[in-house]
């Protein structure tokens, strides 16, 4: 596999994710795929004594499969599984107590903005939004009692790159700060934060961990063992856990993670690069492009980009209606991540509850189209955008 100046990819990533917590010899039966297990309790052979299990919400064989596996696809010692992304970030943050201050990336996704700004600050935990790819706006922000600092890299729809290392260092160097990276736009495939010494690798499991577009699903991943334990406390106590079903799908899922990052990467660099000459395009964002501002931090930290990116035309309003309205294989629909092709209009859609002020700042315009580029043959998607564009420029 090419690596073109990008991280070269550990050996044995497939592997993990076939193997890693699945040996038949843990069940009974020996069965080669984990079987579901439904039972919300498990019978203790003497008071106060178990075998492991006692009750679902504590834990449960078909989750604890998935989160052994996801720890180890990153490189992590411990993980967690929740019933969604925010549960997964909603858990996290209850690791902070009131009083406590946390410095956030300004262009995170619009559900983690939600939970900071409207439900976290009435805990009393104040967050402040700073865009950290500025150099000094990290230092200014931070305060004495900032306690937690979440990044999520690259962002979206604006696909700025944050050099994870040096966030670290400068978060290190200032306090006793826990580092969050929200890993969902990369998976472990392509970039793992645990190696530039992150605490807690966030997912949304729900996009391209599960790729399939019919689970909604979260995950912690980390290496320390006294935050571990204080999640694996807050994940019984808060209770914000997944199905066994929902284990087992995300579990056979990450089966093809490796196949499908690599046909999302090559076909999404394919279609940007496509993008790129196109005379209504004027600007493409994929930060595994040559063009991006960040291309170099990109090399040095992931092994190249996943199918999302974004692009401006240089039309309006009405050239993107029209533009997503004639698509035919891109589905017009939010989320991303799964094997079918999605494209959005991030200003009325994704990002409509960002105030219009800080729309602009962000250049979040109504020319900026964001997608998600699926596993469908790329000559097939290429046909399908040039269509679109005769329809919205005729
Ligand atoms: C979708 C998403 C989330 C939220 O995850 P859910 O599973 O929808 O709760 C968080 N971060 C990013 C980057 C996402 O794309």
């Amino acid at each position: 596999m090419a690596h073109n100046g990008f991280l070269k990819q550990k050996p044995g990533f497939a592997t993990i994710a076939i193997h890693t917590g699945q040996e038949p010899e843990k069940w009974n039966s020996a069965a080669v795929v984990p079987p579901i297990v439904m039972s919300t309790t498990f019978k203790q052979p003497a008071p106060a004594e178990h075998t492991g299990f006692e009750y679902g919400r504590s834990g449960n064989p078909t989750r604890n499969t998935l989160e052994e596996c996801l720890a180890a696809l990153d490189g992590g010692k411990h993980g967690f599984t929740f019933a969604s992304g925010l549960g997964a970030m909603s858990t996290v943050v209850m690791l902070l107590s009131k009083g406590d201050h946390i410095v956030s990336i300004d262009d995170v996704y619009g559900g983690t903005n939600r939970l900071l700004r409207q439900v976290v600050s009435r805990m009393g935990i104040d967050c402040t939004f700073t865009d950290t790819t500025v150099p000094g706006n990290l230092e200014k922000a931070i305060q004495k009692n900032t306690k937690m600092l979440w990044l999520e890299t690259p962002t979206n729809p604006n696909m700025k790159v944050v050099d994870i290392a040096a966030a670290v260092k400068t978060a290190k160097s200032l306090g006793d700060i826990i580092v969050v990276v929200d890993n969902t736009f990369l998976t472990p495939y392509l970039q793992k934060p645990l190696d530039f010494g992150v605490d807690i690798v966030i997912y949304s499991l729900t996009k391209y961990m599960n790729g399939h577009s019919d689970v909604v699903m979260g995950a912690a991943v980390v290496n320390d063992d006294v935050i571990a334990e204080k999640l694996r406390f807050l994940q019984n106590s808060m209770g914000i856990v997944p199905s066994p079903f929902d284990s087992y799908l995300v579990n056979r899922s990450l089966k093809t993670l490796a196949l499908r990052m690599e046909r999302h990467k090559e076909s999404a660099l394919v279609v940007a690069k496509w993008l790129e000459s196109h005379p209504k395009v004027i600007e493409v964002m994929h930060p595994g492009m040559p063009s991006h501002k960040s291309y170099n931090i990109t090399k040095k930290q992931t092994s190249g980009h996943s199918g999302v990116f974004s692009f401006k035309h240089s039309g309006d309003l009405k050239e993107s209606r029209k533009f997503l309205s004639s698509l035919k294989v891109f589905t017009l629909a939010e989320s991303l991540g799964g094997y079918e092709s999605l494209a959005e209009l991030p200003s009325v859609m994704t990002h409509a509850s960002v105030p219009e002020k800080q729309r602009e700042e962000l250049g979040i315009t109504h020319a900026l189209i964001r997608l998600s580029v699926g596993l469908e043959d790329v000559e097939d998607l290429l046909a399908d955008l040039d269509s679109a564009f005769k329809a919205a420029f005729e």
